[in-house]
Order: structure tokens, then sequence, then C-alpha cells
């Protein structure tokens, strides 16, 4: 019987001026430019949601949470994170570790790492030396490097607690 499982999550999203950038749950208040989509755009919880179906083998972020449901228009996407991981313990595992990086070239992340990990964790149910989140700038390469979108990519390591579901 597999006793672990990893998944893996990648997102991206546009970004804009005048908008609000969360990662994590969190609002970056400094950054000029934020996401212009249907939930929060909240690319480093969608990543998480993506790698979390990843590992149980069942669908991907828009499965779960389609980008047509009206219940997501400006939706917490946290709150995907935390809905996901409740499946993922219905389903008999535990989350044993989680590592991620974000990427953006033109805002400097790395002060609100330590409250993204913290969300992230909290919506996770684990403790916060379980996840791992990296800031990353391209070194100015590519559409992450430039600022025109922030991408996120996550991999997940799932221990078997319960029963298969
Ligand atoms: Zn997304």
């Amino acid at each position: 019987m597999d006793d672990r499982s990893i998944g893996l999550g990648r997102d991206i999203h546009r970004l804009f001026e005048g908008r609000t950038l969360v990662l994590g749950g969190v609002v970056v208040e400094d950054s000029p430019v934020g996401f212009d989509t249907h939930s929060d755009g909240d690319v480093l919880s969608h990543a998480i949601v993506d790698a979390l179906a990843g590992a149980i083998a069942d669908g991907d972020l828009g499965t779960w949470y389609p980008e047509d449901d009206p219940d997501a228009e400006d939706a917490r996407s946290l709150g995907f994170v935390e809905g996901m991981m409740r499946v993922v313990r219905g389903r008999g595992w535990e989350l044993e570790h989680l590592d991620s990086f974000v990427t953006l070239g033109t805002v400097r992340l790395r002060p609100w790492i330590d409250r993204m990990r913290a969300n992230v964790a909290d919506a996770l149910g684990v403790p916060a030396e379980r996840v791992s989140v990296k800031a990353r700038s391209n070194d100015g390469l590519g559409f992450e490097g430039a600022g025109e979108a922030c991408s996120a990519t996550t991999v997940v390591l799932l221990r078997r607690t319960g029963a298969r579901g």
C-alpha cells in the first residue's frame, strides 16, 4: 500500500496597475500592481490547491473551484486551500511538507514571506515548519521578471494516515 504521494501545482496571472496583490492570503500593501481575476487571483493559493488535487490524483484547481462558479466571484482563495485540505484529509492523507516559490521581478516579496507561510500553514492546519515559501525575481526575465505577471509553483508531499477513501 502506498503511504506517500506527491503533487505539483503551478499558476500564473497577469498584473494590472492599481489592483491588489494577494499572495497566500496576504495583501502585499506596497505593491503598485495586482491581480484582476475572478477570485482574488492569489496564485500561491491556486498553485497549492492544484498540487493537493494532484497528490490525490483527482483533477485540478479548475475541477474543484471552477472559474465560472458565481460563488467564486471575489472569493478569498486561501479558503480554497482550506477546503481542498479538508478533501485530502477526508481521503485519509496528511500533509507532510509543502515547498513553493512565487516569482515576481518588480516587487520585493521577501518581507511578506513569513506572513504568507503562517497564513498557508494555518489554512492547511499544519505547523509553519512544514510550509516553505520562497521569493524569486526571475532576474528580470520573462513576464514575471518584467512584472507583467506573477506566478507560483508548489510541490506537496502527503503521508497516508487512514483508510483509502
Ligand atoms: Zn489562478
